[in-house]
């Protein structure tokens, strides 16, 4: 039988993004096709580590949670939850009956796991990954994958001190080119050991290529280190 291998489910208040300040209940699926450089989910890469859960399993846990908490949504998170396509794919009609939103946090590269599932979400958060931090270029996957989409995506875009102007450039043309009312968030890293935040000068950089290409981004770091919770 099919199973996922899940890191945790959890219930939280989502702390990036569009959807800050709602509750979730959070499925962090393991394992990951990418090793950027601030992850701040290392432990849910290794998904040999943990067991592997049934739909009978998930399922039970989301209407647990969702007795005891009343989130509005379930956010399938990672690692990269687009390699369980074929889980999701089942799972998702069986997480709709519930009436919860449906939510995937992504890292917008695997096109056609995504052509599985799309239909079946409600919101997409695509981070874009700059190769200055994942040592890879993924701009013609990114493209695609945006371009598939549903209408309720946004796209986030994690700086830090190594991010270069041109890729932020990169990505807003990329953007533009496919639907210029994307919401777009420039994410400041949660700093930790080498991985620093950009500096101002970064920040006044990316507001003059934004004017000049007359498009529109919110700055918005991670909330939840700040509020203490994950
Ligand atoms: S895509 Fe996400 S989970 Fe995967 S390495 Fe990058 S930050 Fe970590």
């Amino acid at each position: 039988m099919l199973k996922a291998k899940i890191a945790e489910i959890f219930c939280s208040i989502q702390g990036e993004g569009l959807y800050l300040g709602q509750k979730q209940i959070f499925i962090r699926f393991a394992g990951c096709n990418l090793l950027c450089d601030y992850c701040d989910e290392p432990k849910a890469l290794q998904s040999g580590k943990f067991p592997a859960q049934s739909f009978g399993q998930v399922i039970k846990k989301i209407k647990s949670l969702q007795k005891k908490e009343n989130p509005e949504a379930v956010s399938l998170t990672g690692g990269e939850p687009l390699l369980q396509a074929a889980f999701m794919e089942k799972l998702l009609p069986m997480i709709k009956n519930t009436g919860l939103q449906i939510h995937l946090e992504t890292n917008a590269v695997l096109v056609e796991e995504l052509k599985r599932i799309a239909k079946m979400t409600d919101v997409i958060a695509a981070d874009i990954k700059f190769p200055s931090s994942t040592g890879n270029s993924f701009w013609t996957e990114h493209e695609k994958f945006l371009k598939i989409a549903p209408k309720k995506t946004f796209v986030k875009l994690v700086v830090t001190n190594k991010t270069k102007a041109a890729e932020i450039k990169k990505a807003f043309s990329m953007v533009k080119k496919v639907y210029s009312k994307i919401p777009v968030f420039l994410q400041p890293v949660t700093e930790k050991g080498e991985i620093k935040k950009p500096g101002k000068e970064f920040f006044d950089r990316v507001e003059k290529i934004s004017s000049n290409m007359e498009m529109k981004y919110k700055i918005l770091p991670q909330q939840h280190p700040l509020w203490g919770i994950k």
